[in-house]
């Protein structure tokens, strides 16, 4: 019986309609921890639980404390992509992956080189002015001292789907569209527990539904192939195809 590493090697190396759904867990090895899991952190220092301060209501009524928590604990502007990353913009640039649907806001995937990239809850490196709708990038979000207001007066927000807020419904689609289409499902990074993450999958038609996470997931036992592994490490050895990593590096 061969270990899942190696059958998600040889799965990769025979499809060229695969596509990638990933969670929090994707960007971790980035150094970019999930907002949820800072427990202790956050309670000693903010007044609320990041789900009141990561919403629309609380946007509106408490910009300036929103911002001290979105840049504190969501920005992380030094993050580089990481193994995860280059390895599924590789196979999409081999024409085997079709699509990567994110639940990450940090742009590591775009960052990485890969193109078509469904990002679920928006980008930090899209801003735009309320009142206008003027673009900014996320550096003026960086540099801005406390909420970054536009010339026009009114209050810049970032492009990244707060709670209480719809997703955008026509990525909704795409990424529907793209796992219903999907021969290959891999999916990584994510418990699986949280809305839509859940919803989504059960858009998958096909017989190939490989799951990498660190700890056991609601779908496991649906799962053709469950990696409890680093997400990084195991995209990058199932990855490497013959004759990739030749003497032309
Ligand atoms: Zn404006």
């Amino acid at each position: 019986m061969k270990d899942g590493h190696e059958r998600l090697k040889e799965v990769i190396k025979e499809s060229d309609n695969i596509v990638f759904f990933g969670g929090a867990g994707v960007s971790t090895e980035s150094g970019i921890p999930d907002f949820r899991s800072a427990d202790g952190l956050y309670n000693m220092k903010y007044a609320y639980p990041p789900e009141t301060i990561l919403s629309h209501t609380f946007f509106l009524r408490h910009a300036s404390e929103f911002y001290s928590f979105y840049r504190d604990k969501l920005l992380h502007p030094g993050a580089k992509p990481n193994k995860a990353h280059i390895a599924l913009a590789g196979l999409e640039r081999q024409g085997k992956l079709k699509a990567v649907v994110t639940q990450n806001v940090d742009g590591l995937h775009i960052l990485a080189g890969s193109v078509n990239v469904i990002e679920l809850h928006g980008s930090a490196y899209r801003n735009y002015c309320m009142l206008c709708g003027k673009s900014y990038s996320l550096d003026y979000i960086i540099s801005s001292d406390d909420v970054p207001i536009c010339p026009c007066g009114g209050t810049v927000k970032p492009d990244v789907v707060l709670f209480e807020e719809v997703l955008d419904q026509q990525l909704m689609d795409r990424a529907v569209q793209a796992i219903r289409k999907a021969e290959v499902l891999v999916v990584g990074g994510t418990s699986l527990n949280v809305y839509p993450a859940a919803g989504l999958i059960q858009h998958y038609k096909g017989n190939m539904l490989v799951l990498i996470n660190k700890t056991e997931t609601a779908y496991d036992r649906y799962a053709n192939i469950v990696i409890r592994d680093s997400i990084g490490e195991t995209l990058d050895k199932a990855a490497i195809m013959p004759g990739m990593h030749g003497w032309k590096q």
